[in-house]
């Protein structure tokens, strides 16, 4: 993984339903190194880390850069990373990659390093004012505004068509 993606990893858990174990694997299959891998004790430790990561995304949304900060140190302090560089592949690609964890502890060990790393570095390359909450009802997940307007209101395209669409039926309704 490079950066971006540990970006991703962050904004993935912070946004994640934990409601079950379902829930969460589904959430992480992409990744079927970690979703096949998770319990109900990676649950309940990624719950509270994805609460976290929240936190310092509101901070971050809020402009508040002092607990925003405090926020990322204590996840970093809890989820340090031990980077390993590992040529096992895991029933796929038998090229080289990164653990940001011992691969040989649960999942939600190195999926947390990951998500703090991500939060840590998104900062780093994108400031603090870039973090925004996609205004779709019903939604609220958080995201990175890349786009050079910096002008993103939503998380994803799947929102952004949800909301024009009622906005449509809004105004042919008149
Ligand atoms: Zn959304």
């Amino acid at each position: 993984m490079d950066n971006a993606d540990y970006i991703e990893s962050a904004l993935r858990l912070a946004n994640a339903r934990t409601d079950d174990l379902e829930s969460l694997r589904a959430e992480l299959r992409d990744e079927p190194w970690w979703s096949s891998r998770l319990t109900g004790r990676d649950l309940e430790l990624l719950r509270d880390v994805a609460t976290r990561l929240r936190r310092a995304l509101e901070s971050a949304t809020e402009g508040e850069t002092d607990s925003l900060s405090t926020e990322v140190n204590s996840l970093l302090r809890d989820y340090p990373p031990r980077p390993s560089l590992s040529r096992h592949g895991h029933g796929h690609d038998p090229g080289w990659h990164i653990h940001v964890a011992d691969p040989e502890q649960p999942p939600s060990t190195e999926i947390a390093a990951a998500a703090a790393w991500g939060m840590a570095q998104g900062i780093v390359l994108h400031g603090t004012d870039r973090w925004g909450r996609c205004q779709a009802p019903n939604c609220g997940s958080y995201f990175l505004d890349t786009s050079t307007g910096r002008n993103k209101r939503f998380c994803s395209t799947r929102c952004a068509n949800r909301v024009h669409v009622a906005a449509f039926r809004e105004r042919r309704r008149g």
